[in-house]
């Protein structure tokens, strides 16, 4: 209940809430969209290797080496790459840097549900726009005075991908404030936008080491545009916390962008594992939505999805269902190795033979 010693905007704001990280060791766990295969084994190593009494020391405050890391790994300049605690972190930064304008933010009415409590948190007024009917994004509904545009591509809950022709299509005609891809899943089944920001000044990529780099733990995040926004990036940083980036992270971060082959083995295997997964639940009578993520999002037919997700738990199965409309007859299915996709496809199929 309410705290005398609160400031006023603690009384005001209503925090995300991330997916469950459940304590029990035994369960097969697709709701917060982890990658299933552990991060490169030179990251570890290169981990291990900063385990020494330079710990006593303050890590490198802008993370030069991950930044050329970046930079060499994209074909761009170092001055391009703000990197961060997780990319909810950059996000963080990115809000109150680059979206506090008179005129409100744009976002789709069905996406990554931390954009509206960065409003909240800034005091940012923003405009939800509706997705179409089959969950893909209108660009052109776009078009209309903002203070700013954000959506994840692939979007989040859904999947689904903007073409790089339509954001290009958008960035060609809304050229007063700033764009931004989300592009949190993009390794997955997209193409990276990073290859426009030499063309677009106010055009901004943000990615995460979280999901296609299986390092959600590390907690690495990254945006990349020009150097004019990137330095307003390092501004807010700079006033708020010298040190966002560990020693561990920097050096487990280099190396996952050293070792492409083990980014590019693991991605595959995902992708591949999600084509398998979607077939079997299409199978089971799901309608599931073209995905470009590490993750479906699937509605049956017949059954209520909270029933579903709740049936699904009882097995030790956990998956993410959202009570939100147009999208709470639908399940967000984080796609495993083989053996969890098997070991849900089971359960399924035992809940819906139950009836
Ligand atoms: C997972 C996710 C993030 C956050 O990633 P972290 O780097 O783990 O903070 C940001 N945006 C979207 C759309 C995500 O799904």
């Amino acid at each position: 209940m309410a705290n005398p010693y609160w400031s006023p905007v603690v009384h005001r704001l209503t925090p995300y809430v991330p997916g469950e990280q459940p304590k029990l060791s035994n369960l097969v766990k697709l709701n917060t969209n982890e990658n299933p295969y552990g991060p490169s084994p030179r990251v570890v190593e290169a981990i291990q290797g900063e385990l020494s009494d330079a710990l006593r020391l303050y890590p490198d405050p802008n993370a030069e080496r991950l930044k050329q890391a970046i930079a060499d790994y994209y074909g761009i300049m170092p001055a391009q790459v703000f990197v961060g605690n997780g990319s909810d972190e950059v996000l963080a930064f990115i809000f109150q840097a680059l979206f506090q304008h008179p005129a409100p933010l744009l976002f789709p009415d069905i996406t990554y549900s931390f954009y509206p409590v960065y409003c909240g948190l800034y005091g940012i007024e923003y405009v939800t726009v509706p997705l179409a009917d089959d969950f893909t994004l209108r660009i052109a509904d776009y078009l209309r005075p903002n203070g700013g545009i954000i959506f994840a591509n692939p979007n989040a809950p859904t999947g689904c991908l903007l073409s790089l022709a339509d954001l290009e299509w958008l960035l060609e005609r809304n050229r007063e404030s700033v764009v931004v891809a989300d592009e949190a899943y993009i390794d997955f089944g997209g193409e990276t936008a990073i290859a426009l920001v030499d063309r677009y000044p106010n055009l901004l990529v943000a990615q995460t080491l979280s999901k296609s780099r299986s390092l959600a733990g590390l907690r690495v995040g990254l945006a990349v545009g020009q150097a004019g926004l990137i330095e307003a990036l390092e501004r807010i940083k700079n006033s708020f916390n010298s040190y966002p980036l560990d020693r561990l992270a920097i050096a487990g971060a280099v190396a996952a962008f050293e070792d492409r082959e083990h980014f590019e083995r693991t991605r595959q295997a995902v992708i591949a594992n999600r084509a398998t997964l979607v077939a079997a639940l299409a199978e089971l009578g799901f309608n599931v939505l073209p995905s470009a993520a590490n993750f479906v999002f699937a509605c049956h037919l017949q059954r209520d999805a909270a029933a579903l997700a709740a049936a699904l738990r009882e097995r030790h199965v956990i998956v993410r269902h959202f009570r939100q409309p147009r999208i709470e007859q639908f399940l967000r299915i984080t796609v495993g190795n083989p053996e969890q996709n098997a070991a849900l496809l089971a359960a399924l199929g035992q809940i819906l033979t139950d009836g």
